[in-house]
């Protein structure tokens, strides 16, 4: 073993005894380590500083009790979360999730692969992460706003537009953003940039709603240019059917794909027309309600209960998945190889499990990890703090066509990253590389801190 090898192995064991209790997070950590050696045996000061111990341990994570009443009067309580992993690139950034499965091992991981996701966009974000196992399934309107203005009397402590800067994720929306924004400037003074996502009504970008999935498809858009293709009459599946579902299957179908599948917790669709978007959209985005609606309009389309969408015998080529971590397992990655997918670039963070990951890559499946091709949502976050700080809205057109700029940028600087350290188009190895090659540099320059 080399030096460089030795020094992960040993890093990895050290992990492992103390987080063997943390599995999604040392999922996250044992993908990472495990496709950086060839750019530390370039550059041996990071293991001479013994950097990467010093980059999977979080500068600080913050844990609370979140106390809110029910409709009914009766007192509930949930646990909140923010870790602010590393803010060697700038202020903390990343979102909220607020999920039932949100635990210290869930934001840990989602807040180690935010550093490298806001390290590739070339925007000055630090990455961090947070969110409450909060349930939003189910509550009224009133009991959200009780919720959010709880969780912000206690995350109010430690965030502003210099030093972390929170956002949506799952189970966080505008709506939320805008209940979570609006107990801050109560409780301290009116700081725009304190959070990302915000309504348009007051300080939100344009084209943020839209920007994780149009980023999504930005990105797929330009892997395929480089092997002279195009979007058009490509068959894709989309996991999910929330916000970055939808707007990967607007930019999907406005480039002339055909989404044959969409899904949610309760099962998944197949439309061989092609899924209407207007329909999912007044399901999801107006009546919060469940997926099977959708053939309450649409008869010809079928719903399969309870099924995870990659166990579909449809054939098709491109794999969106934008639903949660860990949706593909080994079995679902080689079912997709069966039914001829080429392209599997992630909407949601991790959704691909380790194992999973390695069959397709040993089938020449392009395999896009979502700390690069969703990168689109932070990125625009990035754009809108830009915005905020200026005080001038930029247009849709304007913030869209830097989005799509970044979207290239990043999918280029992975592959040529993959071609320098790695195998071509290995874009895991180039987008943790890429990511970690400026945040190393930044913590170096700025000493044992
Ligand atoms: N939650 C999103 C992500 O996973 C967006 C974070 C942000 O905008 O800060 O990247």
């Amino acid at each position: 073993m080399t030096e460089v090898q030795t020094y992960l192995y040993e890093l990895k064991i050290k992990l492992e005894q103390n987080y063997a209790h943390q599995p999604e997070f040392m999922q996250a950590v044992d993908e990472f380590l495990g496709t950086v050696a060839p750019f530390l045996e370039k550059n041996p000061q990071y293991v001479a500083n013994n950097l990467l111990e010093l980059l999977v341990i979080p500068e600080r994570i913050i844990e609370f009790r979140v106390p809110w009443q029910a409709d009914t009067g009766d007192w509930k309580v949930n646990t909140g979360f923010r870790v602010q992993y590393n803010s060697a690139l700038g202020p903390y950034k990343g979102g909220l999730r607020f999920h039932p499965t949100v635990n210290q091992s869930i934001v840990k991981f989602l807040g180690f692969e935010q550093i490298f996701k806001n390290s590739l966009t070339q925007l000055p974000i630090g990455g961090g992460k947070g969110g409450s196992d909060f349930d939003p399934k189910g509550k009224s309107n009133a009991e959200i706003m009780r919720f959010c203005q709880s969780f912000m009397q206690e995350l109010q402590k430690y965030i502003g537009p210099n030093q972390d800067v929170p956002a949506g994720d799952i189970g966080v929306g505008g709506r939320e953003i805008g209940y979570l924004f609006g107990e801050y400037k109560r409780l301290n003074s009116y700081q725009a940039g304190v959070l990302t996502g915000k309504p348009l009504a007051f300080w939100g970008s344009l084209a943020r709603t839209e920007a994780t999935g149009y980023g999504l498809v930005y990105f797929v858009k330009h892997l395929l240019a480089d092997i002279n293709e195009t979007l058009q009459n490509k068959k894709v599946i989309v996991s999910g059917s929330g916000n970055v579902a939808i707007y990967a299957i607007e930019k999907a179908q406005a480039l002339g794909a055909k989404v044959i599948g969409c899904s949610d917790s309760s099962g998944y669709i197949i439309d061989n027309e092609g899924i209407d978007l207007a329909t999912v959209k007044e399901i999801k985005e107006v009546k919060r309600g469940r997926i099977n609606e959708y053939l309450t309009i649409h008869p010809h389309a079928q719903f399969f209960e309870g099924q995870n969408i990659w166990e579909t015998h449809e054939k098709y080529e491109i794999a969106l998945p934008c639903a949660t971590q860990n949706e593909i397992s080994a079995e679902q990655a080689q079912n997709m190889i069966a039914q001829g997918v080429k392209i599997v670039a992630e909407g949601a963070n991790m959704p691909t499990t380790l194992t999973a990951v390695t069959i397709l890559k040993e089938n020449q499946v392009i395999y896009c990890p979502g700390k690069a091709a969703n990168a689109g949502g932070v990125s625009v976050s990035g754009l809108e703090m830009s915005q905020n700080s200026q005080r001038l809205p930029w247009t849709f057109e304007e913030v869209d066509e830097k989005l799509d700029e970044i979207m290239e940028n990043i999918y280029k600087k992975c592959r040529d990253t993959a071609n320098e350290y790695s195998t071509p188009m290995d874009l895991m190895a180039g987008a943790n590389i890429a990511g970690f090659e400026r945040v190393a540099l930044a913590m170096t320059l700025q000493g044992l801190v």
